[in-house]
This record gives C-alpha cells, structure tokens and sequence, in this order.
C-alpha cells in the first residue's frame, strides 16, 4: 500500500507536520491549525455580531470603546481598509 507522503493541500506528511487523530488517520498540522483558526474566527465573528446586536445600549452603539463587543468591528473595519488597499 503506497502511503501518502503529503497532504490534499501538498504539505508534507513528516516531522513536525504530522500527526495523528484518534482512529489512527494522519493529519497534516498546517491545515489542521488552518482549519481549526478559521472555523474559529467564524463562529467568533458571528457570536460576536449576535451579542452585539442585542448587547450594545443605544447609547453606546456610535462609541468604540476598547471590550468583547467592538472587536468584531476593528476587525471588519481592518479587512475593509486592507480590501480596499488591495483593489
Ligand atoms: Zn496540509
């Protein structure tokens, strides 16, 4: 059997890069991290909008204030300046 010496995205399965999931798989450490960093910013990014949505005072909604509730905003603010950069 010809094992696999890189991974679907061409990293190589060797070294540090490899390891292996709990039913004996290998797993590439790049595209795991990859992976597991974007599914991470998504999931933040919507509970951040959700709780901002209901959490933010009227009062407050025009201020950027420096906590959990606006960082998701610096963030969209940041790619929409890089976006706009790069175009
Ligand atoms: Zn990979």
């Amino acid at each position: 059997m010809a094992a696999k010496t890189h991974c679907p995205a061409g990293h190589p399965y060797s070294g540090d890069n490899l390891f292996h999931d709990k039913n004996g798989g290998r797993l590439c450490r790049t595209c795991s991290r990859k992976h597991k960093a974007e599914s991470y910013w998504r999931h933040r990014d919507r509970i951040c909008a959700e709780r901002a949505a209901k959490y933010v005072p009227t009062s407050n909604r025009r201020r950027h204030r420096h906590g959990n509730i606006t960082v998701s905003d610096e963030q969209r603010e940041a790619l929409r300046i890089i976006r706009e950069q790069g175009e």
